[in-house]
């Protein structure tokens, strides 16, 4: 068709009023691809559905009743990257939890409960006699989109131990959480985070420590782990608690809805790594993650 031919077309269709149907069909599929990108279209319908939470999220900003954090919250809500619940803003602060010494019948699917109702992610490092009898969490864990780690077998400290000890301390936490849920763990980390270099050398999996400890341990209090993470918090942190006790799933239930107010993610380690675009390497030991 030639471009007479073509305005011929164009003249006689919109004499029969073709062409307001053709453009409106046309405005149509610009919205309809656009509302699947991360758009303008997108942000206004957005914001169209979530008009209070917004109006309230100016009022923190305001300062008429909120903090920094609150602040986070109303950035989050309005980057509109996060329309889904379960999808992680990459430019919003995030912070790793992680859990030792389970899987318990206490607190490891009291934690995983809060989790999914918060579309959050953790990291379980679990011991493997733990994990030998309680099969059913580890594929609790794993089913949650959960990531799990190792913590030995038996927790020992490793620094204790000779090569061959090592390795076996290691080699029977992945068969006993493959034989669970069909995955090795992804990650280690060494009871009472002891290591030294011939320990490092030996590990083949990236050593994950901590920066936010919560001595969940001792003060046994929901409300005061609570607090010290709601004080101590920041963006890439790596969070430590012991989802042995009850008062840890009780202080989850409180933290968890707490620091996604405050506009914080809650992932795991490796995802807190990837979404921070770190590559976890052999022979380091994180204690956070930063971009
Ligand atoms: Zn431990």
């Amino acid at each position: 068709m030639n471009i007479h031919t073509f305005l011929k077309n164009v003249k006689r269709l919109s004499g029969k009023g073709y062409l307001i149907y053709i453009v409106g069909v046309s405005v149509l599929c610009i919205m309809l691809s656009q509302f699947s990108a991360k758009s303008h279209f997108r942000s206004w319908v957005h914001r169209l559905l979530n008009k209070e939470t917004i109006n309230k999220s100016v009022e923190y900003e305001a300062g008429t009743e909120g903090d920094y954090g609150q602040f986070l919250t109303y950035y989050r809500y309005n980057s509109f990257d996060a329309c889904n619940p379960d999808e992680v803003d990459v430019n919003a602060p995030m912070i790793a939890l992680t859990f030792d010494d389970g899987p318990s019948e206490k607190a490891t699917e009291r934690i995983l409960q809060v989790l999914r109702d918060n579309y959050s992610h953790a990291t379980f490092f679990v011991v493997g006699k733990q994990s030998d009898k309680y099969p059913e969490l580890i594929q609790s864990i794993a089913s949650s989109g959960c990531e799990i780690g190792n913590h030995t077998y038996d927790h020992k400290n490793l620094t204790d131990l000779n090569a061959e000890e090592i390795g076996q301390q290691i080699d029977d936490v992945s068969r006993s959480v493959k034989s669970a849920c069909g995955s090795d763990p992804t990650v280690i980390r060494p009871p009472y985070g002891a290591y030294d270099d011939e320990v490092m050398s030996l590990l083949d999996k990236p050593v994950i420590l901590w920066d936010l400890d919560t001595e969940d341990w001792s003060s046994r209090n929901a409300q005061t782990v609570c607090d010290k993470v709601m004080a101590e918090v920041k963006d890439g942190d790596i969070v430590l608690m012991h989802d042995i006790y009850e008062s840890t799933a009780e202080a989850v239930e409180l933290l968890v809805p707490k620091l996604k107010q405050k506009g914080y993610q809650v992932v795991s380690v490796s995802e807190l790594a990837n979404y921070k675009g770190k590559q976890l390497e052999l022979g380091t030991a994180y204690g956070k993650i930063k971009q």
